[in-house]
């Protein structure tokens, strides 16, 4: 039986440094670091996680800054509040809730954010920087280095290894494969036109499953002793759970955790991760800031 990694448990672990790390900032320098949430509109699963990442920055000393704007917010007011929030010195973080409505382009606010506020790691020279050999992106992809962090805190070696990537989106698939490179293994990247995906997965060492497609990994796909991260959270009918539903990951977990060595379960395992390396993030950003500025 694979050994089950507790997202919940290394994220706690975690959290604790950066809130040691908040107090040790605040005694030398008078100042914490400052994450400012930006969402547009009302949609009740960005609520949520805006929620979350609020909830998250008081737990552990961050100050937040909330920008609640209304769905029909013109772009320009949405990037002039950006300008703002860029200029402003006690925010050494921005996070634009996505997705935003229709009419604002995403690709040009996610561009406007300061490049030393980028918390969020996707903009264009922070992901460029990721892709090329000997540069170092200011920020990282928050789930991507979730995943990192869950192998390398459960002592999963990268070097060397095989790992196969499933998915390629912006925010996951393709810089967590930009990332194990990084690391050293010899990457594959499956995605909806891949023939043949299990053969592909099955030569796999490390799989990072992102495709958003419930359960679609089997056992008989995973190499014994693989290690498994699970990023897929998808909804699916359950009529014995009071809400209806109940989310599982992109592999199907209890037939995957008999063969692989290390496997993240849904939920509980990314998921409690990647807010944290939001606030990882912004502390980051702030001790650059505050040194830069001493
Ligand atoms: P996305 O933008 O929809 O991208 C999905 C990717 O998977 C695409 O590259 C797509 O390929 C590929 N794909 C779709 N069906 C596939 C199939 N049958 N076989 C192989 N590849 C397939 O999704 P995302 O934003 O990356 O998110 C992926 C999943 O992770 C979702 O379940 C999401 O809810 C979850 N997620 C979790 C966290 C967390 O913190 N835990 C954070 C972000 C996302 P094409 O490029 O060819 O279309």
């Amino acid at each position: 039986m694979a050994t089950v990694i507790d997202g919940k448990a290394v994220a706690q672990t975690i959290r604790s440094e950066i809130a040691e790390e908040v107090r040790a900032l605040s005694q030398k320098y008078g100042k914490v670091p400052g994450l400012a949430v930006v969402i547009v509109g009302n949609r009740k699963d960005s609520q949520s996680y805006v929620g979350m990442k609020r909830k998250a920055c008081a737990e552990l000393g961050i100050k937040s800054f909330d920008i609640d704007l209304p769905e029909q917010v013109s772009e320009s007011d949405l990037i002039k509040q950006v300008h703002q929030l860029n200029v402003n010195p006690d925010v050494h973080g921005i996070l634009v809730q996505l997705p935003l409505p229709k009419h604002i382009n995403e690709e040009k606010i996610l561009s406007e954010i300061s490049l030393e506020k980028d918390v969020d790691g996707f903009h264009p020279l922070n992901i460029g920087k990721l892709a090329m050999k000997d540069r170092d992106p200011l920020f990282l992809p928050c789930t991507p280095k979730a995943c990192m962090e869950l192998l390398s805190r459960s002592g999963v070696s990268i070097k060397g290894k095989k790992a196969v990537v499933v998915g390629r989106s912006n925010i996951v698939g393709l810089p967590a494969s930009l990332l194990l490179l990084k690391a050293d293994a010899t990457v594959t990247i499956v995605h909806s036109r891949t023939t043949q995906p299990e053969s592909i997965i099955r030569e796999a060492d490390i799989v990072i499953a992102a495709a958003g497609q419930p359960m679609m990994i089997k056992g008989s796909w995973i190499k014994p002793g693989a290690a498994v991260i699970d990023v897929g959270t998808n909804a699916v009918d359950d009529p014995t759970k009071k809400s209806g539903y109940r989310l599982v990951g992109d592999v199907d977990f209890e037939e995957a955790s008999k063969v692989a060595g290390w496997i993240t379960p849904v939920p509980g395992g990314v998921g409690p991760m990647t807010v944290t390396m939001l606030l990882h993030n912004t502390l980051e950003g702030a001790k650059r800031c505050f040194e830069k500025n001493h």
